[in-house]
């Protein structure tokens, strides 16, 4: 038996890397887009395509009656959500299996304990991983509150339990601003995620964002496929990553990863995942964990050789994972710069049509996006256009790569973050590694 074809419940880059892996393993796979998407390349690729809804992400890419309608219709016999959407929703998942349709994604039950954050700090903590020191569990009384943030020190961070994308996060400084924000927090996560519960932890001063890949089979067995340094942030979002660290000793990778890996193996995880961290001082502390594929996967794919979406299916077929740890090798390094359809400078979405198109190339390039001349960026979805993943033998070998392919990318009729990309890989800091997630943002502010 085994998967013969894949529903690709996404769009963009990540519903054509899924496309690829699939006719790579010789799986069919069944596009589903909505009406501004009907272009779209990987719908051009994919074997099927079946139309699900107008423009609103609402009514298309979160509407889970029309993609398990088109999956039966188009005998989809399981379904990849790759990242965003639905990848992150349990309800979803217990829907798919319900109807017999092969789930490539994790166990329902970790998702609803990962997609808690709350919970998945206390689970975290159970497994042994160390966490940011804050609340234990949700926070609804100011009282309360302002005795742990006492406890704890200022400045806290207020964060939603049902967060995720940066939003819903307040900085605190002092105990007369906390009722305020808390009660912001609150009513901002209410809005975005329909849960208004929040908890508070320390806010770290200068750390880096660092996450573990991990990789479980569901029957006990897991491994760790290192580390990616996403510190490069705005807004907490990612801009730009890399693997390995460029602070983090292989003893160090070995330790950490370990443990995340028996935390996977001893909840009996299945499928990816990403555990992430702050790390300040030599120190780790855990934040979240994602039950999903990562925008910036493919760093690990170029220092491990492994193909993580191929090693999903597999898993989700009920395949043993294809290597043991002894078997996973880190060598040499790589960077992702996403590419957005935006004002380098401004921010300034800039979606419309993109009259001339050429893709980077050459030795160690990679180029994940669904780009082609003639395509119109449509306005109602993210502003990722691409990602451009260089590997190197050596960090250095790496940036300089890097900015030869930045310099070969062409994307005319929309403005993008080329520019921005090539004058960061030109910065000290970030040639020296030496940079936190506060970097990012003071440069932009100097820069003016
Ligand atoms: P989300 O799920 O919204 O992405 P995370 O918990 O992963 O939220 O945090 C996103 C980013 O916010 C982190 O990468 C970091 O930049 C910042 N952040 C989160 N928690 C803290 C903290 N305790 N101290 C300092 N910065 C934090």
């Amino acid at each position: 038996m085994g998967i013969s074809r894949i529903l690709i419940a996404n769009r963009g880059e990540i519903a054509l890397r899924i496309h690829r892996a699939a006719h790579e393993m010789g799986i069919e796979t069944v596009a589903v887009h909505s009406t501004a998407d009907a272009d779209a390349m990987h719908v051009r690729l994919a074997d099927h395509a079946v139309c699900i809804g107008p423009p609103p992400a609402s009514d298309s890419y979160l509407n889970v009656a029309a993609i398990i309608s088109a999956a039966e219709i188009s005998q989809a016999d399981a379904i990849h959500p790759g990242y965003g959407f639905l990848s992150e929703n349990a309800k979803f998942a217990e829907i798919v299996e319900a109807h017999d349709i092969t789930w490539i994604g994790p166990k329902p039950e970790h998702i609803v304990t990962m997609g808690d954050k709350v919970e998945a700090k206390r689970t975290a903590g159970k497994l042994g991983l160390p966490l940011v020191p804050g609340s234990d569990g949700a926070v609804s009384d100011v009282g309360e509150a302002k005795r742990i943030a006492a406890e704890i020190g200022y400045p806290v961070i207020i964060k939603a339990a049902s967060g995720g994308g940066g939003r819903g996060m307040k900085v605190c400084e002092s105990e007369d601003t906390l009722e305020t924000l808390m009660s912001q927090a609150g009513s901002e996560a209410k809005a975005a995620f329909g849960d208004a519960t929040v908890y508070i932890e320390k806010y770290l001063g200068n750390p880096r964002h660092i996450e573990f890949q991990v990789f479980g089979d569901g029957n006990g067995n897991a491994v760790h496929l290192g580390e990616r340094d996403c510190s490069l942030q705005r807004r907490h979002q990612k801009v730009l990553e890399e693997a390995p660290s460029p602070v983090i000793t292989p003893e160090e990778r070995t330790r950490m990863g370990d443990i995340c890996a028996k935390a996977m193996a001893d909840m009996g995880y299945r499928g990816a995942g990403t555990i992430e961290f702050l790390w300040e001082n030599g120190e780790f502390y855990f934040i979240e964990m994602n039950t999903r594929l990562q925008v910036e996967h493919p760093v690990t794919e170029a220092i491990t050789g492994l193909d993580l979406v191929r090693e999903q299916i597999r898993v989700a077929d009920g395949k043993p994972l294809s290597v043991t740890q002894d078997d996973i090798r880190f060598t040499g390094h790589a960077i992702e710069c996403r590419i957005n359809a935006e004002d380098p400078w401004t921010f300034a979405p800039s979606p419309g049509l993109v009259s001339a198109y050429h893709a980077a190339g050459g030795m160690h390039v990679r180029v994940d996006s669904g780009l082609y001349a003639g395509y119109r960026i449509p306005p109602y979805y993210d502003s990722m256009i691409a990602k451009l993943i260089v590997y190197g033998r050596t960090r250095e070998g790496c940036i300089m790569r890097l900015r030869r392919a930045l310099e070969e990318m062409v994307v005319e009729g929309v403005k993008t973050s080329i520019p921005l990309h090539q004058e960061l890989l030109r910065q000290p800091d970030v040639l020296s590694g030496d940079y936190s997630i506060k970097w990012l943002e003071e440069w932009l502010k100097e820069r003016g």
